[in-house]
C-alpha cells in the first residue's frame, strides 16, 4: 500500500510515537491482565513516595550542555520547506480572511468559495454553506474555513485558512474586576495615577519534549531572547512527576493525577468525556471573565484525545484542534511539517498571536501546544529558533506582551531511547525547560508576590505548582480593599473536589504550593509528591571515613591542591597546606530508583518498569578536611570523573569553616585597600585567600 506523503509520514509518526512510549502490543496486552484499581496504584506510588531514600533536601544535578555524550545525539537541521509565501492565497487577520496582496499582484483578481469548517466533535467536523466572493471574508461561524479560489489568468489554488472569528465575546458573561492595588503600598489603592491595570493576561507557549537543556542547545537565539531581552525567569529545579505528556499536563491544568481524576479511558468501560471529568483551569480563567483558548496540533496523538476520551464540549472559545483534524483531510499530501505551504508550527504561532491581537481589551488566557517538530525528533525543533524569536519581536511591537504573563514551557525532556540510556540523558528528561516572564505592571502591582517567584526560581518545583501559581494568578486579581488574607490559601491547596467527584490523600492535600509563595529551600522531592524514579535531585549517601580511604584520601588531596595553586602567588610569606584528617564525608548519587528505571509498566504510563542499569561518569563528594598548620577546617564538593578516573575541586566550592582570627595577617597587612572592599569580584576573590592562607 502507497500512503500519501503526509499520511504516510503521519503512519511513521505514530508508529515512532507507540515505541517511544513503551506502548507496544506486549505492555498492552501485559498491563490490561494485571492492572491494579487506580486506587491501589496510588497506594503503591505514595509509599515509594514517602521512602526514605525520596527525603531530604534536592540537590539538583550539575549538567553541562556540552557533555559529549550527549552531544553526539545533536545535529544541524534546515529549516522546514513548504514552499513560497505566495503558494498559500488566502490568509486572515483576526476575524477577516483576504487574498494576499502579492497573489492579486501575481494572477489578477481572484474569486473564492469559502467554505466553514464547523467542529462536531473532537473527531469530526462539518462543513457550512460555501459562500463565493471576490471581497474579504469575515469569520462568523468559525476560526476555519476551505477555501478554492479562481484567477483571472486561469490559475486556481485549494487550501484553508484560519482566523479568530466574531461574536465569541458577545457570549461571555464578564464578572467585574476589581480596581488596581498595589498590595507593597495600601495607599496607592484605587489611585488612578499608578495606571496599573486590574488583570493579566495569561500565555502559556510550550514545546513536547524539550529539556532545558535541549532548549538552550536548540532554541539558542529563543533562550536568549527570553531571557535578555524579556527577562523571563527560568525555573531551574523543576522536575516532572510522570511519565509523557498527558503525565506533566494534567497536573499542570487540573490539578491533580490522572489516578485521582475520574476514568477517562477510552478503552474502559464507563469512562466519561474529559470536560465532564476535569476540573480545568482555564474554566476558572473563563468563569472570571477570561476568553479562553487552547491549541494542540498532531491531532492523532492529543493530550486529552490519544488514550482518553476528548472533549464533547469544544472545552474553550477558540480551540485549534479542529483545523488540524481537517488538515489531515484536506491537506493529506502536503510535505512532512507542513499544512499546505505553511510550517505546522507557523499555524500554531499566528493562531495564538492571532487570538491575543483579536482580544486586546479582554482577559485572555491560552495555551498552546506544540508537538510536532520535536516529538520524534532531538534535531527538528532548531528550524522554529528564528520563527520563534520573530513572533516575540511582533508581540512586543503590538503591544500584545503588555500585561501578559508569558509562560514558555515544555512537559518533560527527550524520551528518545538512546538518549535515555545515558544517566545525564535521564536526569535531563525530568527537567522540562519552564520559564514565566512578567510584565513590569504585575511587579509594580505584586512586588512581594514576584520576589517570591524570583527567589523561588531555583526551588525544587512541580506541574502542582504550575497549577497552584495559575489559581493564584486569578485569586491575587480579586484582592479587596481589606487585604491581609488576600487570597483564598484554601482554593490553592489541591483539595478534594466535590463537583468533580475527586478525593485526594492526605500526602496529596499539601504538595502544591503556588510559586508566589515561599517554597523551602530544602523541599524534598517526597514533600513535592515526586516519585523516587522521577526525581532528579541527587542522594547524599554518608560515609565512612575509615573504610573509603582511598578514593577520599584522593578527594582531600583535591581540595587541597586547589588551595595552594591558589595561594602559590603569596608562597614567600604563606605555608602550603598538607591534609591532617578527614573529619566525614558524602557521597552524592542518583536516585538508585532513577538508575533502575526502564520504562513504563503499562500503556497509561502509571507504573514503572525497573531493572535498568544506567552508567553513571560522575560521582560527587562532599568532604570535611583539617589541615595543618593551623588546623583550619575546609568544607569542599569534589568532582569524580569515573571515565578519567580524575577529580576536581572548584575554589568557589571551597568553604573555611571555622574562624581564620590572624592566620591570614601577612596578607591581610599587605592588602589593606581590600578591607574596606564591598562585594565586587576581585575583591570576594580577594577576599577568598584569607581563608586559606596559613602565614610562615
Ligand atoms: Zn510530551
Amino acid at each position: 500500500m502507497r500512503l500519501r506523503p503526509r499520511l504516510r509520514y503521519n503512519y511513521i509518526k505514530l508508529v515512532v510515537l507507540l515505541m517511544s512510549c513503551g506502548a507496544g502490543l506486549y505492555y498492552y496486552i501485559a498491563s490490561t491482565a494485571n492492572t491494579l484499581d487506580k486506587q491501589s496504584q496510588i497506594i503503591i506510588m505514595e509509599r515509594s513516595i514517602r521512602s526514605v531514600a525520596n527525603q531530604g533536601e534536592c540537590r539538583m544535578p550539575d549538567l553541562p550542555l556540552d557533555n559529549p555524550e550527549i552531544m553526539k545525539f545533536y545535529k544541524e537541521v534546515n529549516k522546514v520547506d513548504c514552499g513560497k509565501p505566495t503558494d498559500d492565497w488566502v490568509m486572515c487577520e483576526k476575524s477577516i480572511c483576504f487574498v494576499k496582496p502579492e497573489v492579486l499582484a501575481l494572477h489578477g483578481d481572484v474569486n473564492c468559495f469559502y467554505t466553514d469548517i464547523i467542529r462536531k466533535n473532537d473527531f469530526k467536523s462539518r462543513y457550512g454553506k460555501s459562500l463565493r466572493t471576490s471581497e474579504p471574508y469575515v469569520l462568523q461561524e468559525s476560526d476555519f474555513v476551505k477555501v478554492f479560489c479562481t484567477a483571472s489568468d486561469g490559475s486556481s489554488w485549494f487550501g484553508m485558512a484560519f482566523g479568530i472569528r466574531d461574536g465569541v465575546e458577545k457570549s461571555i458573561k464578564h464578572k467585574p474586576i476589581p480596581p488596581p492595588l498595589d498590595n507593597a503600598n495600601p495607599i496607592n489603592v484605587l489611585d488612578p495615577s499608578n495606571d496599573l491595570p486590574s488583570y493579566f493576561n495569561v500565555l502559556m507557549f510550550g514545546f513536547d519534549s524539550l529539556s532545558r537543556n535541549a532548549f538552550i542547545r536548540k532554541l539558542p537565539k529563543t533562550y536568549e531572547y527570553l531571557t535578555k531581552k524579556l527577562g523571563a525567569k527560568i525555573l531551574t529545579s523543576y522536575n516532572i512527576v510522570g511519565d509523557g505528556t498527558p503525565q506533566a499536563l494534567v497536573p499542570i491544568l487540573t490539578g491533580y493525577t490522572e489516578l485521582e481524576l475520574p476514568e477517562t479511558r477510552r478503552r474502559v468501560s464507563n469512562a466519561i468525556a474529559v470536560d465532564k471529568a476535569y476540573p480545568l483551569i482555564w474554566k476558572d480563567y473563563e468563569e472570571q471573565g477570561y476568553i479562553t483558548s487552547f491549541n494542540e496540533d498532531i491531532p492523532n496523538a492529543g493530550t486529552f484525545t490519544y488514550r482518553m476520551k476528548g472533549f464533547d464540549q469544544q472545552p474553550v472559545h477558540h480551540y485549534l484542534r479542529t483545523y488540524y483534524v481537517e488538515v489531515d483531510n484536506i491537506l493529506s499530501s502536503s510535505s512532512a511539517f507542513c499544512a499546505g505551504h505553511t510550517p505546522g508550527h507557523m499555524i500554531m504561532l499566528d493562531y495564538t498571536k492571532n487570538f491575543m491581537a483579536k482580544y486586546s481589551d479582554t482577559p485572555r488566557f491560552v495555551f498552546s501546544f506544540h508537538g510536532e517538530l520535536s516529538h520524534d525528533s532531538i534535531n527538528m525543533i532548531e528550524a522554529a529558533d528564528d520563527d520563534v524569536v520573530a513572533w516575540f519581536e511582533d508581540l512586543q511591537h503590538k503591544n500584545l506582551l503588555d500585561n501578559t504573563i508569558l509562560i514558555f514551557m515544555a512537559d518533560h525532556g527527550n524520551r528518545f531511547s538512546e538518549v535515555r540510556s545515558t544517566l545525564q540523558g535521564k536526569q535531563e528528561e525530568r527537567l522540562p525547560f519552564f520559564s514565566f516572564t512578567f510584565p513590569e505592571s504585575f511587579k509594580k502591582r505584586f512586588p512581594r508576590e514576584y520576589q517570591n517567584f524570583v527567589e523561588n526560581s531555583d526551588r525544587l518545583t512541580t506541574p502542582f505548582d504550575i497549577h497552584a501559581t495559575l489559581k493564584h494568578i486569578l485569586d491575587l486579581q480579586k484582592v479587596t480593599n481589606n487585604n491581609d488574607a488576600f487570597y483564598d490559601n484554601e482554593d490553592i491547596k489541591t483539595s478534594p473536589k466535590q463537583h468533580f467527584n475527586i478525593q485526594v490523600s492526605d500526602l496529596a492535600k499539601n504538595r502544591a504550593i503556588s510559586l508566589f509563595d515561599i517554597i523551602p529551600k530544602n523541599r524534598s522531592c517526597a514533600e513535592a509528591y515526586i516519585e523516587p524514579h522521577w526525581c532528579a535531585c541527587l542522594n547524599w549517601q554518608q560515609l565512612n571515613v575509615s573504610i573509603e580511604t582511598g578514593p577520599l584520601l584522593k578527594a582531600a588531596g583535591s581540595i587541597i591542591a586547589t588551595i595552594n595553586t591558589a595561594t602559590e602567588n603569596f608562597r614567600e610569606y604563606c605555608e602550603p597546606l598538607q591534609l591532617k584528617q578527614i573529619n566525614w564525608a558524602m557521597r552524592l548519587t542518583p536516585h538508585s530508583a532513577l538508575l533502575a528505571f526502564k520504562r513504563n509498566a503499562d500503556v497509561d504510563g502509571y507504573m514503572a518498569e525497573m531493572g535498568d542499569n544506567t552508567h553513571t561518569s560522575e560521582v560527587v563528594y562532599q568532604l570535611q578536611i583539617m589541615v595543618s598548620p593551623g588546623d583550619s577546617l575546609f568544607e569542599a564538593s569534589v568532582y569524580h570523573n569515573l571515565e578519567t578516573l580524575s577529580m576536581h575541586t572548584k575554589l568557589t566550592e571551597v568553604s573555611r569553616v571555622n574562624k581564620y582570627g590572624s592566620q591570614a595577617n601577612c596578607i591581610y597587612e599587605r592588602n589593606p585597600e581590600l578591607q574596606d572592599k564591598k562585594e565586587s569580584d576581585q575583591s570576594s576573590r580577594n577576599r577568598l585567600y584569607f581563608i586559606y592562607i596559613y602565614c610562615f
